[in-house]
């Protein structure tokens, strides 16, 4: 078989088209094959993958195993062990005015679909969409992103050779790539990155009637309780906030404490702080690097004016910016507009946790909600009163992490949900069908009419 790389992107898509009109991505036995060979891709080139994600960001390869290869693995082998089951056609109640007849749900896969990936997790949020469109039957297009070269030329290599050529095909490039493919019909668009492109990339597919999943960012918030134990918080809040350099989606984008404890939270924070990557990050393994100069100049420069209480050490040379906390932020600075992204948080007093959680209803509804407190009432009145996408109770980034979870946006943060069996129902078809018998016809149904008293009856 011939791989399509070196084709014209429509001849590239039209043969994917071909390969899914004859039928074999269906197989319920293909679309498991695929699932084994993407494992077998991942176990077998685990060092290649370490290797480009220390090229693209000096990604720690603890990091690089639990966010990246064991996510993929991880979650490809939870899928093949309920592929079946979830495959299968799901019966449903017949209602009166249909019986004698049976009906059912029948998942089908939705044809040709595009993935677009964005950097911070290169192999994972590339990787994870396309098992799920393959698990459903689909063909993929695979966009990675262009600021991680070494990665996005890892998988360009490998996936041609681990998975169906015919059916995946990876595409490389940036704005004008990405920009033709979305010229061209897909079934589907799935895309992970920024608010911004996701609305480019909704109004492009518009065009086609495409529907599309939009897995966008936002500002994460962090509500911290009086009553908390404040050790044990500042080390999930720190961990998730410097894990891969902050360079995470999820990541708690800042901190609402109450003002009796924002001291003692500060405290603990460096603390934690100085107990993950020591007294000169630098010089840790476990600490990575921002991604490209344009994010480290631009993240530099939101520290500027700011009160900072740990660390702002940066070094343009190397892309490091050291793990760094601020405090006696201005609502109202750049800091607390944009989505960080990167390895600054800001910690804001208020005077209680309603305070908070007005504070953030009186912003776009964010990807994750992180809130430490012991008291129910609290908890219940934050998970009623703010919409996110998740939330993590006494720790942050949690729920990402639950496969039976839906992982998702909602409003600016974006729209539709992944993985697990989330992931299969995102790129199937529910068919709707029902199977009648014709050895009763009810003369009823058909002119000439006689009234609505057996209409009233039957139909309610
Ligand atoms: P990005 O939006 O800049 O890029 C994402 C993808 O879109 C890349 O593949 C890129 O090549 C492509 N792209 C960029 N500009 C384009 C244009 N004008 N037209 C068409 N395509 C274009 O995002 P990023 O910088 O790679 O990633 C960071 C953002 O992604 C952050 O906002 C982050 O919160 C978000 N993100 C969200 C999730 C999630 O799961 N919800 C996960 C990771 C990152």
């Amino acid at each position: 078989m011939t791989t399509l790389a070196a084709t014209p992107i429509p001849e590239r898509i039209a043969a994917l088209r071909s390969t899914f009109l004859s039928g074999r991505t269906k197989d319920l036995a293909w679309r498991r094959r695929q699932l084994e060979r993407l494992i077998a891709l991942m176990r077998e080139n685990e060092e290649r993958i370490f290797e480009a994600l220390t090229l693209d960001m000096g990604k720690p390869r603890e990091e690089a195993y639990g966010a990246e290869i064991g996510t993929v693995v991880g979650e490809t082998e939870y899928t093949l062990k309920r592929l079946h089951k979830w495959a299968k056609p799901e019966k449903v109640r017949t209602n009166l005015i249909n019986l004698p007849g049976s009906s059912m749900i029948q998942r089908e896969p939705l044809g040709v679909v595009l993935v677009i990936a964005p950097w911070n997790y290169p192999i994972q949020l590339a990787l994870l969409p396309v098992m799920g469109a393959l698990a459903a039957g689909n063909c993929v297009v695979l966009k990675p992103s262009e600021i991680t070269t070494h990665s996005a030329a890892l998988m360009a290599e490998l996936l041609p050779n681990y998975l169906d050529p015919q059916a995946v095909t990876v595409v490389e490039g940036g704005v004008a790539e990405t920009t033709e493919l979305l010229e061209q019909r897909f079934d589907h668009v799935f895309f992970t990155g920024s608010t911004r492109v996701g609305q480019i990339v909704m109004q492009a597919a518009a065009k086609h009637l495409t529907p599309v999943t939009l897995e966008l960012g936002g500002k994460s918030p962090t509500l911290v309780d009086e009553d908390v134990d404040l050790e044990v918080a500042a080390r999930r809040i720190a961990w998730g906030k410097f894990f891969n350099c902050g360079q995470t989606c999820l990541a708690p984008d800042y901190v609402l404490v109450h003002g009796r404890r924002e001291q003692e939270l500060v405290d603990a924070l460096k603390a934690a702080v100085e107990s993950f990557y020591g007294e000169d990050p630098q010089t840790s393994k476990d600490f990575a690097r921002i991604v490209s100069a344009q994010h480290h100049q631009r993240l530099v420069s939101l520290i500027e004016g700011q009160t900072v209480v740990c660390g702002g050490v940066h070094d343009a040379a190397t892309r490091y910016l050291a793990p760094t906390i601020l405090r006696d932020v201005d609502p109202g600075s750049p800091i607390m507009q944009e989505e960080i992204f990167g390895p600054i948080l800001p910690v804001l007093r208020v005077e209680s946790m309603d305070e908070a959680i007005e504070f953030v209803r009186a912003r776009p509804r964010p990807l994750g909600l992180y809130v430490f407190s012991r008291n129910k009432a609290v908890i219940e009145r934050a998970l009623n009163g703010i919409s996110a996408g998740g939330v993590s109770v006494n720790d942050t980034m949690a729920h990402f992490t639950v496969p039976e979870l839906p992982f998702g946006g909602v409003g600016q943060s974006g729209m539709g949900a992944y993985h697990g069996k989330h992931s299969f129902e995102t790129f199937s078809h529910r068919k709707a069908v029902i199977k009648k018998a014709t050895f009763v016809d009810p003369a009823l149904r058909y002119p000439p009419y006689s009234g609505l008293k057996w209409l009233r009856r039957l139909i309610g």
